[in-house]
C-alpha cells in the first residue's frame, strides 16, 4: 500500500488537507498547527535566518531573527506555494493503520500459548497475555475453534510449542 500524502489548498484559501494515499484526509485549519504542517512537508521555520538561530524554534515561538508571527506567516506563505506537493512516505501524520489478524490465526497462537507455556515468567506466558488482550480488543471469540485454526494450531506446535 502506498504511504504519501498529499497537500490541498482547503476551501476558499481556508486551511489545508492533507490526503493521504489509501483515502484518508484530515483538515487543518488552526493557525498554530501551520507551522508543523509545513515541517512535515519540508519547511523549515528558520531557513531564511542566518545561521545562528537555525533549529530555534518549532516554527510557532520566536528565534533570535524572528517573532513567532513572522514565523507562522512564513509557514503560511510556504503552505500556499506547496499545495498539490506529495511525499511519499507519510512520517506520521495519520495512524498506521494496523493489518488486522485472521481470527482463526489468533485462535491458534491463544490454543498453543494455553497448552504450551512454561511458566510465568516465559515467553508462551507473555504470549497468552498479548493474544488475550488483541481478541478482547478486536471481538475474537476465543471459545471456538475452528477446522482452520485446528489446522493452524498443529503448524504452530510444530514449530514453536518448544520455545514458549
Ligand atoms: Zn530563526
Amino acid at each position: 500500500m502506498k504511504n504519501g500524502i498529499t497537500l490541498i489548498a482547503g476551501d476558499r484559501g481556508m486551511g489545508y488537507f492533507v490526503v493521504h494515499d489509501d483515502g484518508r484526509y484530515c483538515y487543518v485549519q488552526s493557525d498554530w498547527a501551520f507551522p508543523g504542517l509545513a515541517m512535515t512537508f519540508g519547511w523549515s521555520p528558520c531557513s531564511r535566518c542566518q545561521k545562528d538561530c537555525r533549529g530555534a524554534t518549532n516554527g510557532t515561538r520566536g528565534c533570535p531573527r524572528r517573532t513567532g508571527d513572522a514565523h507562522m506567516n512564513n509557514a503560511i506563505d510556504w503552505l500556499d506555494a506547496h499545495c498539490g506537493d506529495r511525499i511519499t512516505s507519510d512520517p506520521g501524520f495519520f495512524e498506521p493503520i494496523a493489518p488486522s489478524l485472521n481470527h482463526d490465526l489468533v485462535r491458534a497462537i491463544y490454543a498453543l500459548a494455553v497448552s504450551y507455556y512454561s511458566g510465568q515468567w516465559s515467553r508462551g506466558y507473555r504470549l497468552l497475555c498479548r493474544v488475550k488482550r488483541y481478541a478482547e480488543r478486536h471481538g475474537v471469540n476465543l471459545e471456538v475453534k475452528t477446522r482452520a485454526s485446528q489446522q493452524l494450531l498443529k503448524r504452530l506446535v510444530k514449530r514453536y510449542a518448544q520455545l514458549l
